[in-house]
């Protein structure tokens, strides 16, 4: 059965799995849920235009008011490891699955976040606060304006329900898409409980949907199963390797990288205590409650290697050739730092890779590191630095919107220490010479194509939530509007891209959500 306007697909794959793997449960509805905002370009995935956004029917479905028509409510359960310790089960305490929609570019499951308890809420209400839902609704958005996998965000709601956290704060549901919410943490689950048939049936089911890859058996090799789940793992070290080389490059700390929260298929997912760093530190912890920094920026690639092996070891049930999985896993590291020097090379305008590259930008990292320059700005305006490969800085800058215009720093004076930033300008300008002929136009360009201008700061999000708490949702739309395109210069947006203020330091984000 169709909705007016959702295209609800024949099959819920999901909610056709062994019913072991969840429970149908209802939606626990919000009192007078209004919009704060529904994303066009997620709502395009799903081929529903501005004048479905806005209809009842959305914010009936959305705010978790009726179910989705042709869907099956549910909550999934999985389990994982928080922080390094195993915790056993966990599951959706606070999330439903709809069911399967369909659009232009496929099938995506909607899921409500916030929409009630569920039998694995534990001691938990089952809610969400304004307060992270819009952080989650603008981050997947700016994520996604960058080019790195996430799940999507397709609407927020707000409600007059009050929701006792540190203090008492108003409900909201976000609603967001994936292809799947399949976690680590759901094989380790039923690992966990020694149960081979449950992890076959999962591993079959995630590997035929989204890895078809991994089953086609290489040239003259006879398949057999156990290669098809090691094959499915070095698919996911794959995707998990890329996915931390794009976080590190844009400098996003998740906050969280417990073994529930990595996202099977390599998407950014979960959005709790999360950041975008303004001045670098590599050791910078987003996640006030993370006080060992075990999830700290310069950790996130290893602890997603540690992440995979809890993988691997639960895969090792039905994949009993623990030498393949190691091998497999041991493909992490080649992959993480081919990604992450393909990566950096662009971001300077590098071209080909030559000896002495990966110098040069270490002693980039470690002037930023001593200077607490700011991350974004640091690279963005690195293509604007005077005198580098004979660009016009000045016609650079005019041709590309102004970007060094008023309220943005120059890259030098990004660092307190203006000599010594200096002085790596000065080798960098060499290096660059030294390549051969690259034109400088397109170099700025390419720059500037890698290198945001715009990120989801913490002081920026927390200025449209303290706006929002107020019921006016303005600053929600305008930080959503410069978030959709974050390497394009915006016209009278500098505030967007400003270093932030002396209180942004002062914001502490906790796992409170
Ligand atoms: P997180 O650290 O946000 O990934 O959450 C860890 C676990 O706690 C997951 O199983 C969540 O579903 C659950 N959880 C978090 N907040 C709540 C809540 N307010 N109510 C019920 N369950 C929750
Ligand atoms: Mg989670
Ligand atoms: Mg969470």
């Amino acid at each position: 059965q169709d909705s007016a306007f959702f295209r609800v697909p024949k099959e819920n794959s999901f909610a056709a799995l062994p019913t072991d793997f969840f429970t149908r449960i209802p939606t626990t509805p919000l009192k007078d849920s209004i919009l704060v905002h529904a994303n066009p370009s997620v709502g395009e995935l799903l081929e529903l235009g501005p004048r479905e956004l806005e209809s009842k029917e959305f914010l009936n479905i959305v705010s978790g008011s009726t179910p989705l028509p042709g869907g099956d409510t549910l909550a999934a359960v999985y389990s994982g490891h928080q922080f390094g310790v195993w915790a056993g089960q966990l599951g959706d305490g606070r999330a439903h699955l709809l069911g399967e929609v369909s659009g232009p570019r496929g099938n995506w499951e909607l899921q409500l976040k916030g929409a009630g308890p569920t039998p694995y809420s534990r001691r938990g209400d089952g809610r969400a606060v304004l307060r992270s839902s819009i952080r989650e609704y603008l981050a997947s958005q700016a994520m996604s304006g960058l080019g790195i996998p996430t799940t999507q965000a397709l609407s927020i709601v707000s409600a007059k329900d009050r929701v006792i956290r540190e203090t008492v704060e108003s409900a909201a549901v976000v609603a967001r898409m994936a292809p799947s919410f399949i976690r680590f943490g759901s094989f380790e689950h039923w690992a966990s409980r020694n149960a081979p048939q449950q992890l076959t049936v999962l591993a079959d089911y995630v590997i035929s949907r989204f890895y078809p890859e991994c089953l086609l058996p290489e040239a003259g090799v006879t398949e057999t199963g156990e290669q098809r789940y090691v094959r499915f793992l070095r698919a996911v070290v794959q995707r998990t390797a890329r996915l931390m080389a794009q976080w590190q490059v844009v400098g996003f700390c998740h906050g969280v990288m417990n073994t529930d929260n990595m996202s099977i298929l390599g998407l950014t997912l979960d959005y709790g205590p999360f950041g975008f760093m303004d001045a670098f530190d590599a050791k910078h912890i987003c996640n006030h409650t993370d006080t060992q920094g075990r999830y700290a920026w310069h950790a996130q690639p290893a602890v997603a290697h540690w992440n995979l092996y809890q993988l691997a070891n639960s895969l090792h049930v039905i994949a009993p050739d623990a030498d393949a999985l190691r091998a497999a896993l041991d493909t992490y590291d080649g992959i993480f730092l081919q990604e992450m020097q393909t990566r950096m090379s662009a971001k300077l305008g590098l071209g080909v890779w030559q000896l002495g590259d990966e110098a040069l930008i270490d002693d980039l990292w470690s002037l930023m590191q001593a200077n607490h320059a700011d991350f974004t700005l640091t690279f963005r305006q690195l293509a604007y630095a005077p005198g580098v490969a004979g660009v016009d800085t000045a016609q650079a800058s005019r041709d590309l919107g102004g970007t060094v215009g008023p309220g943005l720093v120059p890259f030098v004076d990004l660092f307190i220490d203006r000599e010594a930033a200096i002085a790596w300008l000065d080798k960098y300008q060499a290096r660059l010479r030294s390549a051969p002929a690259q034109d400088s136009g397109a170099r700025v360009n390419g720059m500037l194509s890698v290198n945001p201008l715009y990120v989801l700061r913490n002081y920026l999000a927390q200025k449209a939530i303290e706006r929002a708490e107020e019921g006016d949702f303005s600053e929600v739309q305008a930080l959503f509007d410069v978030l959709r395109s974050p390497f394009t210069f915006q016209h009278g947006k500098d505030a967007y891209a400003a270093q932030p203020p002396a209180w942004a330091t002062t914001i502490e984000v906790s796992c409170s959500s």
